[in-house]
């Protein structure tokens, strides 16, 4: 019945088998294959390898009241707990071990909820630092307009080194959202503070971005601050309608999120991997659903979507297209523990770059 079983046994195995099918991509992405990495949980800080099976973009609450009304927060964490609990459970027992939460600050990010949903589910949630600029700026508090892309970082930075809204919780990557169009000059001052954020933290940049134009001025503005493309993340990928454009992320090194996953859509995101794989770039590429998640404005929290349709229905069809073990915990583990360890990651120009 769980096709996924066989992944969860065998972990001393399986770390072999990446070390040898998988060395290819981990050379090419530039991390030594014997440096320690590190990924913060909500928790704390972990091991990468400890990640496993990792849902890379998914989210437990979002509030869309917007940043001048979020606070103080409108939703009470039990009734949270009663709703998410259950699918985070769920999520589990399909062969998740590691949920990415990318519910941004100013969007509902709630750290505190967040760890005791750790500790009840078992799984690993890791939270993030940054701001949220697309939908006409509205979750973005009224700071971010004044300051300099230094000051905002130095908010982030702050976050990073004392920890989020008065606990000791951490982040560990940053989320910020761009306008799908050429950068704003919000979306700019984001993603600058992003990379200053970068070198002094190394925490990875997930971007919400879409096309492909946004997302390749982001890796440029990156290059200049001298950072590799492979701290940063191409979210929503998936609404870029060449995938040309991903094979160019990849050739850059960028990490390109394929994160609308659904059980309804599952042979697109099946050909699209199909199609990665003979581009041999299955070493860059993040899968996961975007799905959750509780909303504070509807009762209930509205509807909750699931997150297993990654274990339960893509990588069944991953295998039977012929998709190999290694292939699979490639994607679904050694490219979160690469994409989300902790690390000041330099770019070297190369040769004809
Ligand atoms: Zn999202």
């Amino acid at each position: 019945m769980n096709h996924f079983k066989p992944y969860n046994r065998r972990a001393f195995l399986r770390r072999g088998l990446l070390l040898g099918a998988g060395m290819v991509g981990i050379l090419k992405s530039g991390f030594a294959a014997d440096k320690k990495m590190n990924v913060m949980t909500v928790t704390g800080m972990v091991s990468a390898s400890s990640m496993r099976n990792t849902l890379t973009h998914e989210h437990i609450l979002v509030d869309f009241i917007g940043a001048e009304e979020i606070n103080p927060p409108r939703w009470d964490r039990e009734e949270v707990i009663k709703k998410a609990l259950p699918y985070l459970e769920e999520a589990r027992n399909a062969g998740c071990h590691t949920l990415i939460d990318c519910t941004p600050n100013y969007l509902g990010r709630d750290v505190v909820l967040l760890k005791q949903l750790s500790e009840k589910s078992g799984l690993l949630i890791v939270t993030n630092t940054g701001y949220y600029g697309g939908s006409d700026n509205k979750f973005l508090p009224a700071h971010t307009f004044t300051e300099t892309p230094d000051q905002l970082s130095k908010r982030w930075v702050h976050e990073w080194q004392n920890g989020i809204d008065g606990t000791r919780i951490k982040p560990g990557f940053m989320k910020i959202s761009v306008n799908p169009d050429h950068l704003s000059e919000v979306s700019l001052k984001l993603i600058q503070a992003a990379a200053l954020t970068h070198l002094k933290t190394g925490l990875t940049i997930a971007s919400h971005t879409g096309p492909a134009i946004p997302a390749f001025e982001q890796i440029e503005i990156l290059k200049t601050n001298k950072i590799d493309p492979a701290a940063f993340i191409w979210v929503h990928a998936q609404s870029e309608s060449d995938p040309g454009q991903y094979v160019k992320a990849v050739r850059e090194g960028a990490w390109v999120s394929l994160d609308g996953l659904n059980s309804d859509n599952v042979q697109d995101y099946l050909q699209k991997l199909i199609q990665l794989k003979k581009e041999k770039c299955l070493h860059r590429i993040l899968l996961s659903h975007d799905a959750g998640w509780y909303d504070p404005a509807k009762p209930d929290g509205g509807e909750f979507r699931e997150y297993t349709a990654l274990f339960r229905k893509l990588i069944p069809a991953m295998e039977q297209d012929g998709f190999v073990e290694a292939e699979v915990l490639q994607l679904i583990q050694k490219n979160a523990e690469n994409a989300f360890s902790i690390g000041v990651k330099k770019w070297k120009k190369k040769r004809g770059a």
